[in-house]
Order: C-alpha cells, then structure tokens, then sequence
C-alpha cells in the first residue's frame, strides 16, 4: 500500500504557504498535535507556531486532531492552540476526522489534514476523502534516533 500526500512540505508546519492552500480551494485544516504543532510534552508552542497560526487565521478555519488521549494534555493544548482539539482520535481510522468535518462544517473537498505523520495523518486523510499535506516535525525537536527511524521507515509507504 502506497501513500501520496497531496502536498509534501520540505520544512515544518511554518514553512506551509497559506496564500497557495486557499488558492488551491482550501477552506479548513484538520492539523495534528505533537511534532505539527508542538513539541510532544512540552505543553507550549513556539513563536513561530504561534506567528503561523496567527497567519492562517482567519483565512482558514481550523481544529486539530491527535491520537493522545489524556484529557488534560489536550485541556492544556486547546488553550494554549486557542482551538478546538479532539483527542482519542484514533487516526488514521474516520471517526476522529468526520468529528473534525462537522465541527469546521466543510465538506471533505474543501479541507486539508496536515501532518508529520504518514501512517496516520496522510493515510487517515485519504480514508475520508480529504486532500493531504505531509510536514517535516517541528525544526525545533531533538527526537531520539528510535523515532526517527521509525519516521523514515514509514516514509516507504510514501510516493512522491
Ligand atoms: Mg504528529
């Protein structure tokens, strides 16, 4: 089985061009959680993050969608995110994304999901239908070498 991000971004979640998504139809982002927009544990977003979202509001509605499952850590992100975050999603398999679709209140055409992982944001993305934006984690997590094998063995999934 073969994966094929619709958009394959060579830097993180800040490098992604807001202008080119909206041209493109783009109406709403279904963005993920940890390594797309935070840090994993660290609780807080950088001021790139932070200067992105400020960008992209407004011009695209946007709720996120993460597989982590204690209520608190996603308590925690939604406030700091100042957005709506469906945790327990159990990506890539529909439930979480078709939550995701009625609370942006768009038809999958017209939304994208972002993240940094294939197996379960680009394949969850394609199950429902949706156009697919593949990033690199944030430039600014150290990762341990485990994951990041694990990262690049999921990319052979990927076509580009
Ligand atoms: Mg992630």
């Amino acid at each position: 089985m073969f994966l094929k991000p619709t958009y394959s971004s060579p830097g993180d979640l800040t490098t992604l061009d807001i202008e080119q998504l909206c041209s493109d139809g783009i109406k709403g982002l279904i963005l993920d959680l940890d390594s797309t927009l935070m840090e994993p544990k660290s609780g807080k977003i950088t001021p790139q993050v932070e200067a992105w979202l400020a960008g992209a509001r407004g011009r695209l509605k946007m709720v996120v969608l993460t597989n982590n499952h204690r209520p608190s850590y996603i308590e925690n992100a939604s406030k700091v995110l100042n957005m709506e975050v469906i945790g327990h999603a159990a990506k890539p398999w529909r439930r979480g994304f078709r939550e995701a679709l009625q609370i942006l209140q768009l038809p999958p055409d017209a939304v994208a999901v972002v993240g940094d992982r294939p197996l379960t944001d680009i394949w969850g993305g394609v199950l429902s239908d949706m156009r697919t934006v593949l990033v690199r984690p944030l430039s600014t997590i150290v990762e341990p070498s485990i994951k990041t094998f694990c990262r690049n063995l999921e990319h052979v999934f990927i076509r580009k």
